[in-house]
């Protein structure tokens, strides 16, 4: 059977954030949440956009107005959609990113994008970066039909059944050790760590788990993995 790759897409993909504080500062501000508040804000969104449920950012925003005690304004659903738009423009792909997904387009390997987060945005996010040409697939845990966030074992049932492949012929590459590599190694696929800097910590690795502290680095593995 086809092999198959799995990418997550923030700090994988792409590189870090350019102005994280920055855009939730933004973001707060066209809500109407005045300066002193914005830290409460802040906590409130973030642990709204992580719900293992179906969720855009117009509903992590309504979420975390409520649970803040702020009044949600009625250009909320306008503010949403340009704030995911901001979003993008900090988007920025890792260098390696496009050429790897290329040399697996032009080889037929299918590829997925498989992030957490709210739905628009990610999807904004990968639009951004010029990236969603070059994969078959993106799963969002947002999504209406996904509503759960890795490390649950339907992120990555969605994830092979869109490669058409199965789990042991798939391979995921991502740097959240419990989200995307414990997850998808329970759920039977091969693993690729980007560790960063804990690159030469094993504690919780699953074994046969490749270890790498870059996407350069993940990409001599995909490659010994398409030809294994
Ligand atoms: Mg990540």
């Amino acid at each position: 059977m086809r092999r198959g790759v799995c990418f997550d897409l923030d700090g994988t993909l792409l590189l870090p954030h350019g102005d994280w504080s920055g855009w939730v500062s933004d973001t707060a501000t066209a809500l109407g949440v005045a300066a002193p508040s914005r830290h409460r804000f802040r906590g409130a969104l973030e642990r709204a956009i992580s719900v293992d449920a179906a969720v855009t950012l117009a509903s992590a925003c309504r979420d975390a107005l409520v649970a803040g005690g702020f009044g949600a304004p009625a250009t909320l659903a306008d503010v949403a959609r340009e704030a995911c738009l901001a979003y993008g423009r900090g988007v920025r792909a890792h260098p390696v990113a496009e050429p790897l997904l290329e040399r697996l387009a032009a080889a037929d390997v299918p590829t997925a994008v498989v992030t957490n987060g709210p739905f628009d945005m990610q999807t904004e996010a990968l639009r951004a970066s010029g990236l969603a040409p070059l994969v078959r697939a993106t799963i969002v845990s947002g999504a209406p039909d996904v509503a759960v966030r890795k490390p649950h074992a339907r992120v990555f049932w969605r994830a092979v059944t869109a490669l058409h492949a199965r789990p042991e012929d798939a391979l995921m590459v991502g740097d959240d050790l419990a989200a995307d590599i414990r997850g998808a190694h329970r759920f039977g696929l091969a693993t690729c760590w980007i560790a960063g800097e804990h690159a030469d910590d094993p504690s919780g690795v699953p074994l046969g788990t490749w270890v790498v502290s870059d996407l350069a680095g993940a990409a001599l593995h995909v490659e010994a993995f398409l030809d294994g």
